[in-house]
């Protein structure tokens, strides 16, 4: 699969350790480096800043998309390559969707996971066929991933829908599999 945008969802937050923001700020510069346009939330703040001032201190082309309250409360980047403001954040995930070949998850809270969630069940619903990635720094995601693994012993979740579910350490790695994806085609509702 040809990955050319990577739709980044992360904190707004810097959290605890430096190891987040200096992950964040890595991964955009990678992004970047590679020719590949990041998408995300548009704000400036924590991580998002970081991933965004990363990819475009390296050159690389950003594309923010941010509700137009937000942008009201200040919180949005100033220096995107491009801003799209929306009306709504179901607006938002659905043109961040639209603009990216496939999703990753940098360490954030619940408006991180609640993106990335979103992104993995239309994937799995096959309203799309984009992968989905957790970039693991310092451990961030073992225990989702280890709850994630409890979904599908407790057979909520069909194992291969796992492998559209990609946990990563290495960013290099994390890109490599992007692009290696391949989507597989299961129904949820057909027992194996
Ligand atoms: P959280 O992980 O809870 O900090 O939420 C981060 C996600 O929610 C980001 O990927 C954004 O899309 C959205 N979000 C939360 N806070 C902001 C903000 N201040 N500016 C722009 N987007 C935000």
């Amino acid at each position: 699969m040809k990955i050319e945008s990577v739709c980044v969802c992360c904190g707004s937050s810097p959290g605890l350790l430096p190891e987040y923001l200096e992950a964040a700020s890595k991964f955009g510069r990678l992004l970047a480096s590679r020719g590949i346009t990041l998408v995300y939330g548009g704000g400036k703040v924590g991580l998002m800043g970081a991933v965004a001032d990363g990819a475009l201190e390296a050159g690389g082309r950003v594309i923010g998309v941010i509700p137009k309250s937000l942008i009201d409360k200040k919180v949005a980047h100033t220096g995107l390559t491009e801003l799209h403001p929306v009306s709504s954040m179901h607006e938002r995930k659905a043109k961040m969707a639209d603009l990216s070949d496939a999703f990753v998850a940098l360490p954030g809270g619940v408006g991180t996971l609640e993106e990335i969630f979103e992104a993995c069940t239309w994937t799995q619903l096959g309203f799309h066929s984009k992968p989905c990635a957790f970039l693991n720094v310092m451990g961030f995601y073992d225990s989702l991933f280890a709850f994630i693994h409890n979904l599908v012993a407790q057979r909520f979740l069909k194992p291969e829908h796992l492998s559209s579910l990609l946990l990563e350490t290495d960013m290099d790695r994390l890109l490599a599999r992007l692009q290696a994806y391949e989507h597989v085609s299961v129904d949820k509702w057909i027992d194996r």
